[in-house]
This record gives C-alpha cells, sequence and structure tokens, in this order.
C-alpha cells in the first residue's frame, strides 16, 4: 500500500506514514462503512418485527369486527 498522501510506500498494516508521518487511515475508513451496514440490517429487522406486529393487530381487529359484525346481524336477522 502507498501513503494517500505523499505517495509513499508503506508497509502493509501501517498507521503512520514513516515519510510524512501522517496517520494513514484507509483502514479505519472502512469500520464506518461495515458499522452502517450492520445498523441498515438492524433497522430493516426491527421495521420487520413492526410490520408483523402492525399485520397482527390489523388481522385481530378485522376478527372482533367481523364477529361484532355476525352477532349483530344474528341479533337483528
Ligand atoms: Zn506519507
Amino acid at each position: 500500500m502507498y501513503c494517500k498522501y505523499c505517495g509513499q510506500q508503506l508497509a502493509e498494516g501501517a498507521v503512520f506514514c514513516h515519510s510524512c508521518g501522517r496517520k494513514y487511515v484507509e483502514k479505519k475508513k472502512k469500520e464506518p462503512d461495515e458499522k452502517k451496514e450492520f445498523i441498515d440490517v438492524k433497522a430493516y429487522w426491527q421495521n420487520l418485527a413492526f410490520f408483523k406486529k402492525v399485520c397482527f393487530i390489523f388481522t385481530f381487529f378485522v376478527a372482533a369486527l367481523w364477529s361484532a359484525l355476525l352477532t349483530v346481524s344474528f341479533f337483528v336477522g
């Protein structure tokens, strides 16, 4: 790998450039992306769990409404 500031060839895994003294940050730059991806996956599963909850409540609501309608129609009819 090469220093992105001065172009000096660096040892693999070097943290600082021995030529210009700057911190070699390319390796650290990848970490936030991985973390972001992890958060996105987590948010996706949270959204899915929320969607499942909404579906369950909606189904329960429709079932309750339907049984109430049947009961009313039984007494009215
Ligand atoms: Zn350098």
